[in-house]
């Protein structure tokens, strides 16, 4: 605590990234990044880049990579916005959308950085347990509110809701938003993007960190109508023009022109996990069916934070969250197949 601290920051507490280990040859399958490189395009874009660009300021509105995005979701670039992360994407989408009187309605095991932005934000959130098998039960959320945001596939549990039900609560809840966060969309659930053409209330939210392994890049975007769009814009222009810089802007264009590539790796992920889930439910563990690129799971008799902690002697990262209620689970990231058969044979 300092005296220059302005009032609103003293109580903040700032939300936990996993830890990036400043030692290599460890195995990493604590922040659930893509243990296969980015499409092999990304790095002859990035090579072919000209160094000299690097003078002027980068184009503040992406237009190439709005336009390949737009293209790859069938969308008008007006329905597209870019940002530095898609934790920047939702901050900016906290403060156009979730400021009002009426609380903004959450699952109460979500993603962890929903809150953050609600304690810096000074937004009133109610947060909604999920049901015994650590689902979100959307018809809690048919209540009065100043908006709605739940991750698809949920964080840390992986398990995806069905589009009709995401489409019902949509027609449930037409006065605020409704924002989708599908940063694990690619690992298997259905993704609300074919919903925004018919739902001026939807926004929908990508990360480029996850399935298209450029999670050094920070990149980030929302998927909604233009009216929704032009009101992140309108924040985000109030914040910073510059959100992506050119080699980034290359780095993603480069991804989305390589679906080829990107369907091929988000499989071999999804075959990996599905592999790793079998071999520690016959050890006894109990694995949450995920949709993502990482696994929920507990064990009757060991205790999750001591399994933590022996991994990572073991030189095995995975990710314990100290919260009640998940507590006694470890969220897995799925990496390379010898990866896991290295975690497998530790647990
Ligand atoms: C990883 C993650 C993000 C953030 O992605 P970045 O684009 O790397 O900022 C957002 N939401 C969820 C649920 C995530 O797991």
């Amino acid at each position: 605590m300092s005296k220059f601290w302005s009032p609103a920051i003293r109580s903040l507490v700032p939300y936990t990234p996993g830890e990036q280990p400043k030692v290599l040859n460890l195995i990493k399958l604590n922040t659930n990044e893509n243990p296969y490189p980015p499409a092999p395009g990304v790095e002859k874009a990035l090579q072919a880049f000209d160094m000299d660009r690097l003078r002027l300021y980068p184009d503040p509105e992406a237009s190439k990579l709005k336009t390949a995005l737009a293209a790859y979701h069938q969308l008008d670039e007006k329905q597209v916005f870019l940002g530095n992360g898609s934790d920047e994407v939702l901050a900016l989408a906290f403060m156009a959308f979730f400021r009002h009187d009426a609380p903004l309605l959450m699952p109460e095991t979500t993603y962890s950085f929903y809150e953050v932005y609600c304690d810096l934000l000074n937004i009133n959130a109610v947060r909604l347990p999920l049901n015994a098998q650590y689902e979100i039960d959307l018809d809690d959320y048919a209540q009065p509110n100043g908006g709605i945001i739940f991750a698809n596939p949920n964080a840390p549990t992986g398990i995806a809701i069905s589009l009709s039900k995401i489409e019902t609560l949509l027609q449930h809840n037409p006065d605020t938003v409704v924002l989708v966060d599908e940063a694990y969309v690619d690992f298997g659930a259905e993704s609300a993007i074919s919903l925004v053409d018919r739902y001026p209330n939807l926004l929908v939210t990508h990360t480029f960190s996850k399935s298209r392994s450029l999670a050094g890049m920070r990149i980030g975007a929302a998927f909604g109508q233009a009216e929704l769009i032009e009101g992140l814009e309108r924040v985000k222009n109030s914040f910073n023009s510059y959100p992506l810089d050119m080699l980034a802007i290359e780095a993603a264009t480069a991804s989305v022109e390589d679906d080829t590539y990107f369907k091929a790796t988000c499989q071999r992920i999804i075959e990996t996990r599905e592999k790793t889930a079998k071999a520690l439910s016959a050890k006894g563990f109990k694995v949450l069916p995920s949709s993502a690129n990482f696994i929920f799971v507990t064990h009757p008799d060991r205790d999750a934070k001591e399994m933590m902690q022996n991994l990572r002697n073991e030189k095995i990262l995975v990710r314990h969250f100290t919260r009640e209620g998940i507590n006694q689970f470890l969220r897995i990231t799925i990496g390379t197949d010898a990866e896991m058969e290295q975690l497998i044979a530790r647990l």
